[in-house]
């Protein structure tokens, strides 16, 4: 079986600008939760893009993603739903950084 898979460069930022979200459930600061793929057999790891981010109550306390995924669920959304938002948020967050590079860079300029 395949060792764990070291992010790269590009997918830290990625799991950076997630974890900046804050707590999906509760705005804390957060870590990131690995969605597992549906459908795909043992072994194939989760990728680092398909992450969202949870606080360590919501994540692997007693009733989270974790041990209560149905629980979780029921409350507040199906975990690829979640993603799905997610994912929005980090392009809005990411388009809204290359406007901001994109002023500051051209700021003599205009
Ligand atoms: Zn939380
Ligand atoms: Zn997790």
């Amino acid at each position: 079986m395949a060792k764990k898979k070291v992010a790269t460069k590009a997918e830290r930022e990625h799991m950076s600008k997630v974890a900046s979200l804050g707590c999906w459930v509760c705005q804390r600061p957060a870590n990131v939760h690995h969605i597992r793929p549906i459908g795909l057999g043992i072994g194939r790891r989760s990728s680092h893009y398909d992450t969202i981010p949870l606080c360590y109550d919501h994540h692997q306390g007693q009733f989270t993603i974790h041990n209560c995924k149905q629980q979780f669920e029921d409350m507040y959304g199906k975990e690829t739903n979640i993603l799905q938002e997610v994912k929005k948020r980090v392009a809005d967050m990411e388009q809204a950084n290359d406007l901001f590079n994109f002023y500051n860079t051209h700021k003599g300029e205009i």
